[in-house]
Order: C-alpha cells, then sequence, then structure tokens
C-alpha cells in the first residue's frame, strides 16, 4: 500500500531520518517503536506529506507522492491521521467535526455525512454525544471522535502518533480497543506508541527505530521474545 525509498528528512543540518527504506501491506498493522528523539513521528509525517522528505521516495498505491504536482489534499484523504492531542475543533460539536471533512472535502451531501457520522458514534457507543462540544468530553472520549473523524473519510490506511500518550492511565483502554477493533476489520495501520501490549497483541510487525534508522524489525514474537539488535535490547529492558 505504501513504501518509502531511502528516506531522509533533515531540519536544517540536522538530519533526522538517515535513509528508511520500508514497505507496509494492506491490512497490515504496523507498530512503531524507539526512544523519544528516533525519528518515529517525522517517519508517520513524512508519510502522508505532512513533512516533505528531503530525499527519496514517498510511494503510495504505485505512485510517487513526493513530487511536484501531487494532490496533496487528496492523499490526505486517504490516508486518516489521528496525534497524540486530540486536535478537535473546539467550536464545532462533536457530529459537526466529523461531517465536516467529508461535506467540505468530498464534497459528501450534509445528510449522508450525518448519517456515516452517527454510525461511527454508535460504534465509539457516543450517540449520546453527538451534539456536545469537545471540551465536555473525557480524553479517551475526544480521541474516539478524533478517530471517528478520520474515519469518516473512508481512509485507506490510518496513522496513529502516540494516540493514548496524553490520556489518563484509565483512558487508555478504550482508546486502544478501537484500534484493536479497526485493526481486526483489516485496516491498514502504522502506530507509533509505547504501549508495548498492544503492540504485542494487534502488531502483525514491529519496527524499531533509533538514531534515524529502522535497526529491527520482526514479528513481535521476534522483536519482544529475541532482541537481536543490542539497542532494541536496551530500549526493551527499560519499558518491559
Ligand atoms: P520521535 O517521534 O521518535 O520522538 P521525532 O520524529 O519527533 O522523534 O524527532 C526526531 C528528531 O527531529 C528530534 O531530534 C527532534 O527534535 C527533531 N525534529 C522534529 N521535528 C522538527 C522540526 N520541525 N524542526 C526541527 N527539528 C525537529
Ligand atoms: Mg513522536
Amino acid at each position: 500500500m505504501i513504501k518509502t525509498e531511502n528516506l531522509t528528512k533533515s531540519f536544517g543540518d540536522k538530519q533526522v531520518l538517515k535513509g528508511i527504506t520500508e514497505e507496509i501491506q494492506a491490512g497490515e498493522v504496523v507498530v512503531i517503536i524507539g526512544p523519544s528523539g528516533s525519528g518515529k513521528s517525522t517517519f508517520l509525517r513524512c508519510l502522508n506529506l505532512l513533512e516533505e522528505p528531503t530525499s527519496g521516495k514517498v510511494i503510495f498505491e504505485e505512485q510517487v507522492i513526493n513530487k511536484k504536482g501531487t494532490n496533496i489534499d487528496e492523499i490526505r484523504t486517504k490516508m486518516g491521521m489521528v496525534f497524540q492531542s486530540f486536535n478537535l475543533f473546539p467550536h464545532l460539536t462533536v457530529l459537526e467535526n466529523i461531517t465536516i471533512g467529508p461535506t467540505y472535502i468530498k464534497k459528501v451531501s450534509k445528510q449522508q455525512a450525518e448519517a456515516t457520522a452517527m454510525k461511527l458514534l454508535t460504534r465509539m457507543g457516543m450517540t449520546e454525544k453527538a451534539n456536545v462540544y469537545p471540551k465536555s468530553l473525557s480524553g479517551g472520549q475526544q480521541q474516539r471522535i478524533a478517530i471517528a473523524r478520520a474515519l469518516a473519510m473512508e481512509p485507506k490506511m490510518m496513522l496513529f502518533d502516540e494516540p493514548t500518550s496524553a490520556l489518563d492511565p484509565e483512558m487508555v483502554g478504550e482508546v486502544l480497543q478501537v484500534m484493536k477493533d479497526l485493526a481486526l476489520e483489516g485496516m491498514t495501520m502504522v502506530v507509533v506508541t509505547h504501549e508495548m501490549g498492544f503492540a504485542k497483541e494487534v502488531g502483525d510487525r514491529i519496527l524499531f527505530m533509533d538514531g534515524g534508522y529502522i535497526v529491527e524489525q520482526g514479528t513481535p514474537e521476534q522483536v519482544f521474545g529475541n532482541p537481536q539488535n543490542e539497542r532494541t535490547k536496551d530500549f526493551l529492558s527499560k519499558v518491559l
């Protein structure tokens, strides 16, 4: 579904991605782990061109997308992104947060967008929150709405950047459950997380990043059970 070829990204003279060649298959759940500052967010943001790669290629559905003439808005509708900070529009209701993308960007009728939004709210167990504003919701509820908002665009894949890191501990589970359900439905997902339980249980493949490289990857059994690289071992000894 998406691949990168020798992807690099520099900020000024600081190279933070040092040549990443990677491929993510349709239906795969890839979990990226690694220490803070290793380039996980930058890699994710290069996939949907929130960051412009410095060199190398990002190839989405067989098309090189980091080149002149790419319709970035169209690409982004196909890749839903969920951030650590929920980024809901504070002045819009929950329902409006979910319908604004489909109606304004995809030109779906308001009626149709609302029907889709209510289905998503049902699935999140949050129909009664349709007409409230985000500030009245808990962090876990806001993050579930952020996921619903991304799904309303009917993306081909979903990118998650530490979606539970800003949540109180008791709310982490409800967000991970929504992500797990999505994975079971076959959504292609790339997830940066420190939730090692989720990584083990839901990940098809684990990428360990350090210093701008993917230094090790494999199945959860391989990476957690029998890490090969010293840096992976060191990282896992601190987080497990
Ligand atoms: P991670 O998500 O693994 O913690 P990041 O991808 O956020 O790592 O960051 C990797 C490195 O790139 C860090 O050293 C960070 O300070 C730097 N960096 C990230 N974004 C920017 C930016 N917009 N400008 C300058 N430096 C940045
Ligand atoms: Mg990050």
